[in-house]
Parts: C-alpha cells; sequence; structure tokens
C-alpha cells in the first residue's frame, strides 16, 4: 500500500512503542524492520493492524523474527527497487483539511488549486512508475521549495513524504484566472477544465443555449450530460445511500431521480427523469464552482464516445473546436482517467477513484491473463494470481482513437503492474476491435462467450464460482451460434455454460441501422405476426428482410421494439436510450403480467400494439410488458428449478423496473438472487468475466 500516510503512521508507531529501525517501500509492499524489546514489538505488532490510516488497506502482513543489527533510532528509507507489485493509489477526492486550507487566507495554500495532503490528491493519474514516489509521478519536474521541503520531511506534519505536496512557489500553476474562466462561464461559454483524468467540458448548467451549443459541438445529441454541484439537493432527491456514495472519497457520478423543480436547462438530460451529479473532487473544481455559484456541466472532455483527451497538445487539438476558452495547468496527467458513474443499486461505470484497486477473483490464474473486454463501454483487465485490475472506462471502441487509446493503455498497466501476459482472453465476436487487438498479442487465446462472461463476472465478484442459472439481459453478443444473442438464460459456473432457454431470434432489417431506428424491429415483428405495420415507411425497409438482415435474440431489441410500438421513440441516438425511456413511462404504474414464455418476443410485441389498438392506456402497457418479462424469466428459472442461485447482469438489467421486479419473483420462488455491486452489469463488466473465466478454465 502507497501513498496513503502509511510510512508517516508507522514511524509514528515506532516512536510511541521506542523502536529501532526503518520503513521503506519495495516493489511488493511496505517493508518495516523494528528492534526493541518483546512488549514493544507485540504493541507495534497490533497498533500496525489496528490503528492503520483511514485510506489504508491492509492485505496481509507478515512477520519474520530477524537477529538484532544494533539500530538506533526510526527511519523511513528512500525506496527500494522499482517495478514490483505494490499497488499504485487511486485517486482521491480533496480532504476537509485541505479544503479548510484552500479557504483560509491566512494560510499559504489559500487558493491554491492544487493543494493535496497524505489523505488526498492526485496518485493513479500521476504516477509514472513503481514504487510510489515523488520522482515516479508527474510532479517530478517541480523540486520542493524550502516551506514544502520541510513539511514533506517532518514525521509530525500531515503532508510528511505526502509525494504529490507543492505549493504557490514551487508547484504547478494555472493557465488563466479561476475568476476569468468564471467570467467566462457565467457569459454562456463553454470551458475546457483540466482536471485529474483528462479534461471535462463545462458550461453553465442552468444556461439553455450554453448547453445546446455544447451538444451541437460535441456532436452528441440527447445522451444525459453529468452536472457538478455543491448544492446536489436542489438538483436531485436523494436517499441516504445515494447521499453517502455521492459524498466518499471516490466521489462518483451518482445517477439519482432530479427534482421537478431543478434549476436546470432541458438539453442536459433530455427525456429522462434522472441526472448525473457528482460533488467538486479536486481543489480546482472547488475554487471554480465557488466563483462562479451554480452548478456546471461537466462532460468528458471528447467527441460522443472517444476516449477523453488528457494532454495538453491533443486536448486543444481535439477540443479547440468546441470549448471557448481553456483553463489548463502544467501539471501532467500520465494516464487517463474518466469519472466513475455509480447507481445506489449497481456501477454504471467503474473508473476514477477505485481504479487501480483490485478485485479478487474465486479462482487464482496459473498465468497472468490480460482480458480485452467487448466493444462497448470498453475495458481491459490484467490478472495475476487472483487479482484483477480492470482499467478505466476506454469509451466505445470503435475509433482509431479508442484503438490507439486502448493500446497505450494497456501498455502503461501492464508496466504499472510488471505483468507480462501469457494468456489473453476475448469475445468471440471476430469483428470486434478487441478481438483483433488479441489476435495480434500471440498469446494463448481463450474464447469467451458474451454473455457467459456477464454471467462470471456476477458469480466472481461475489466470490462465486457456481454452478448457477444466470439470467443475462443484454443488447447484443456474438453466440456460439454465429447469431447475436441476449435473451438469455444460462446454467453455468465459471468455466463452462450450458444455454437453457432464450429470446426467439427476430430480423434486424437493415443491420446496424434497426439498432439505430427500433420501429424497423418492431415492423418485422408485426409483419411476422401477420398484423399491420403501421409505418409507411416500411414499405421501402422490408427489401431488408432479404438482404441484410441478421437474427438477433438481444433483449434490448425487444424493449426497442415496444418503445416503437408504444410511440415512445422510433430512433435512438444512443445505446439503451429507448429502453430507459420505456422504464419512464411504466414508472411505478401498478400491472399484472400477461401470459407470455420466454422465448417468443414476436409476439409480446404484437400483444403491446393490439393493447394499444384497444385504448388501453400506454403506461400501463409498458408497465404490464416489465412485469410480463420479469415474470417470465422467473418462470423459466423455477422449470429449470435447479441450482437454487441466480445472477443477473447484462445491460437491460440496468432497467430498475426489471431489475426490482425480476428479483423479487426469483426470491418468491425460493432463489437466491445475485446482482453486480463491484462491475458494472453492463459492457464495461465484461473483461473482468473473461478474465474470471479464463483464469478458472487455466486451473
Ligand atoms: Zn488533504
Ligand atoms: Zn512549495
Ligand atoms: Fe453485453
Amino acid at each position: 500500500m502507497q501513498g496513503v500516510g502509511f510510512r508517516p503512521f508507522v514511524y509514528a508507531i515506532a516512536q510511541k512503542h521506542r523502536l529501532d529501525g526503518f520503513v521503506l517501500n519495495d516493489g511488493d509492499g511496505v517493508v518495516i524492520e523494528v528492534e526493541g524489546g518483546t512488549t514493544a514489538l507485540d504493541g507495534f505488532a497490533c497498533a500496525l493492524r489496528e490503528q492503520a490510516p483511514p485510506l489504508a488497506r491492509v492485505d496481509t502482513v507478515e512477520a519474520r523474527r530477524l537477529e538484532p543489527t544494533g539500530e538506533t533510532g526510526f527511519q523511513i528509507r528512500a525506496s527500494g527497487m522499482a517495478g514490483g507489485t505494490a499497488l499504485i493509489p487511486a485517486d482521491v477526492a480533496t480532504c476537509d483539511d485541505c479544503l479548510r486550507e484552500l479557504f483560509d487566507p491566512d494560510d499559504r495554500r489559500y487558493r491554491y488549486p492544487f493543494v493535496n495532503c497524505t489523505q488526498c490528491g492526485p496518485r493513479f493519474t500521476i504516477v509514472t512508475g513503481v514504487p510510489y514516489d515523488r520522482p515516479l509521478t508527474t510532479m517530478a519536474g517541480f523540486p520542493l521549495c524550502a516551506d514544502c521541503r520541510l513539511e514533506y520531511e517532518d514525521p509530525g506534519d500531515r503532508r510528511f513524504h505526502a509525494e504529490p505536496i507543492a505549493c504557490p512557489v514551487c508547484g504547478p500553476q494555472l493557465s488563466m484566472s479561476i475568476e476569468d474562466a468564471a467570467e467566462a462561464l457565467v457569459d454562456g461559454d463553454i470551458v475546457a477544465v483540466k482536471g485529474l483524468g483528462g479534461y471535462h467540458l463545462a458550461c453553465d448548467a442552468a444556461r439553455e443555449a450554453a448547453v445546446a451549443r455544447l451538444r451541437a459541438r460535441k456532436l452528441r445529441e440527447d445522451k444525459p450530460f453529468a452536472l457538478m454541484t455543491n448544492e446536489p439537493a436542489l438538483l436531485v432527491e436523494l436517499d441516504d445511500e445515494e447521499r453517502a456514495l455521492l459524498s466518499s472519497r471516490e466521489r462518483p457520478i451518482v445517477l439519482v431521480r432530479r427534482r421537478a423543480d431543478a434549476a436546470v436547462a432541458p438539453s442536459v438530460a433530455p427525456g429522462t427523469p434522472w441526472l448525473g451529479v457528482m460533488l467538486p473532487y479536486t481543489p480546482l473544481h472547488h475554487l471554480l464552482l465557488a466563483a462562479f455559484g451554480g452548478s456546471l456541466v461537466m462532460t468528458s472532455g471528447n467527441r460522443s464516445d472517444e476516449p477523453i483527451a488528457y494532454e495538453d497538445a491533443e486536448a486543444q487539438k481535439r477540443l479547440g473546436g468546441i470549448a471557448d476558452v481553456f483553463l489548463a495547468h502544467d501539471r501532467p496527467i500520465h494516464r487517463r482517467c474518466e469519472d466513475s458513474v455509480m447507481r445506489a443499486a449497481y456501477p454504471i461505470r467503474r473508473s476514477r477513484g477505485y481504479v487501480p484497486g483490485a478485485i479478487s477473483l474465486p479462482v487464482a490464474a496459473r498465468r497472468p491473463v490480460v482480458a480485452v473486454g467487448a466493444e462497448l463501454k470498453s475495458t481491459f483487465c490484467v490478472v495475476r494470481g487472483r487479482q484483477a485490475y480492470l482499467s478505466p472506462h476506454l469509451g466505445d471502441l470503435d475509433s482509431e482513437l479508442a484503438h490507439a487509446a486502448f493500446q497505450t493503455d494497456l501498455e502503461l498497466y501492464l508496466a504499472m503492474l510488471s505483468i507480462e501476459p501469457e494468456v489473453v482472453a476475448h469475445d468471440l465476436h471476430p469483428d470486434y476491435l478487441s478481438t483483433r487487438l488479441a489476435r495480434q498479442l500471440e498469446l494463448d487465446e481463450v474464447g469467451v462467450q458474451h454473455h457467459h462472461a456477464h454471467a462470471a463476472a456476477c458469480l466472481a465478484e461475489h466470490g462465486e464460482t457456481g454452478p448457477a442459472l444466470a439470467l443475462v439481459f443484454d443488447g447484443t453478443g456474438y453466440g456460439t451460434d454465429g447469431t447475436l444473442w441476449g435473451g438469455e438464460l444460462l446454467r453455468c459456473d465459471l468455466s463452462s455454460f450450458e444455454r437453457l432457454a432464450h429470446l426467439e431470434p427476430v430480423p434486424l432489417p437493415g443491420g446496424e441501422a434497426a439498432i439505430r431506428e427500433p420501429w424497423r424491429v418492431a415492423a418485422a415483428c408485426l409483419e411476422r405476426a401477420g398484423e399491420p405495420v403501421p409505418w409507411k415507411r416500411w414499405e421501402l425497409v422490408r427489401q431488408a428482410l432479404k438482404v441484410n438482415a441478421p437474427l438477433s435474440s438481444g433483449m434490448g431489441r425487444l424493449f426497442d421494439a415496444v418503445a416503437a410500438v408504444l410511440g415512445v421513440r422510433e430512433s435512438v441516438t444512443y445505446e439503451g436510450q429507448a429502453a430507459i425511456e420505456l422504464e419512464q413511462l411504466a414508472g411505478d404504474t401498478a400491472a399484472e403480467p400477461w401470459t407470455w414464455r420466454l422465448g417468443d418476443g414476436t409476439s409480446l410485441v404484437t400483444d403491446c400494439y393490439l393493447a394499444l389498438r384497444a385504448g388501453r392506456d400506454r403506461a400501463g402497457i409498458a408497465a404490464a410488458f416489465h412485469e410480463t418479462v420479469a415474470a417470465a424469466a422467473a418462470a423459466a428459472c423455477a422449470e429449470v428449478a435447479e441450482p437454487i442461485t441466480v445472477v443477473l447482469s447484462g445491460g437491460s438489467f440496468q432497467n430498475l423496473r426489471l431489475l426490482g421486479s425480476t428479483r423479487r419473483r426469483l426470491e418468491e420462488l425460493g432463489f437466491r438472487v445475485l446482482t453486480h455491486q463491484l462491475v458494472p452489469p453492463n459492457d464495461g463488466g465484461i473483461s473482468y468475466g473473461q478474465a474470471a473465466v479464463a483464469a478458472s478454465r487455466l486451473f
């Protein structure tokens, strides 16, 4: 463990027990040698385990008896060899002590945007190598001034060995004043703000013209923007769990229900009752929000779903056409890391604040593994033994830029962890960029079916190996028969799976176009059922059925088709949009499930259509549809009966009504239900699932 004030803590307890010796970071962790009487040594060992500072997570303590060497005094020694296995800490939000200094006119760091200490500040994003010491961070180019050096070397100071320590005299500087940046925001400008793991694009969240301009320039039509605010209670309804998540030291974006009276421009999050909000997490954010006085849109510095820009020259080039003003600084970002996004019920994106923290696997990999993930919401995962290191969110892996980012970030990760992978785990889809990258690595390959990876991720994060049943409801994933799957009931363990039930495939007229235009799928369903198709343009499109209509059993397509039939949305601008709006339409409307067996999606789409024609209200139909899918999914499990553990995974289970209803129905039937808590149910969790499967198959 490094960068969490652990060595100073060791120093302090060694002093207290009057022990001689030393502490140092070597590449594998912290090494302590202490010399003294038995009582003192026992007291020291006890304090070591029980009084560790809040950020320190002690995984293991190994103790050995040595011959006394006659040490005198206790020292913090320079670090040992580089390139070991010790974990780089995650970035931590500004702590309360540093915040007090930031706004204290008598403090020498008053209004200094880079204040930090052993308990807070940049870590992962500035570390260039292990062990974690200032020369191996992007702070290497800022020699300490005399005052900072005194603090850094004083064991009694709260900045004792705080590696990124800085002050206005010796540390990084802004490219423009906070006041000028805030003024630009007040004027309605778009400001590119250099943050921890990349650039954000910021604008006044209450000002429609500014937000609409940002959308137009960023080429992002409807996908919601996140907000940064000091007063979340004015914008959203928060329960205790959400409030705790919001102010946790990871400071994720938390997706919560918006208040009806929230002063937020319509273009921030069109068509959804949810708002993604976060609190400021760097001193620069705190100063900017204080000077601006309201809430800001804070969205990743990129166009659409490209990787976030993080290098200064690159940001100027890529964001120059979007931002009016750049609020930058001269502390380099060594690796990109996007904001994390969480719901109280499950993670949506596990990134800044959480990475590179390891997630355990229930089985140890006998050889080092890299798992390359899927395509959308791309991540990779590197495994040594039982430890799985999931990468930050990389964006959608379908552009040149993403391709390059994936390779850069993977190299940085492998170097940081000193891992040379021998095995690569990948999706079965032959055309995914990640699959092609996997082939290029020339390692032993483990192909993992997409939905098996989803299920394995959920099992593994709970420390389980199965066997279990798995309901995996998803947009799209390549099946072992070459068709697209995604409405699956599997029986699986970590190594293998069996497909027990699934949605019947429906044609996607026009292929990818049918994913962007769900009405096409709805039309194909209605035509198949012999019902009139209400869309005139179907005449032009139906030809595609003969030439380009791949089959898909994806649950996402079923939700899309029902959304189209109910007039919720006929075409989408981002993944999941139609399903999100269908969930919103259903709301809390009470409904009983219809008679339907998990399988024939066409008939369910048709039932929704007929109910609408019969004059039933749309909300009631949407609610009945949700309950029908949940009830049929639970019934399908009941039919199989065993094992009694059911995992729920796949992007469709981000739908809270579907998730809640399915879980409740399964539990009523006596099943034990596992859902995602550590990795996302969407494709951001796929690489971890692939890693779990590979580890298990290598066993
Ligand atoms: Zn601090
Ligand atoms: Zn200084
Ligand atoms: Fe998926």
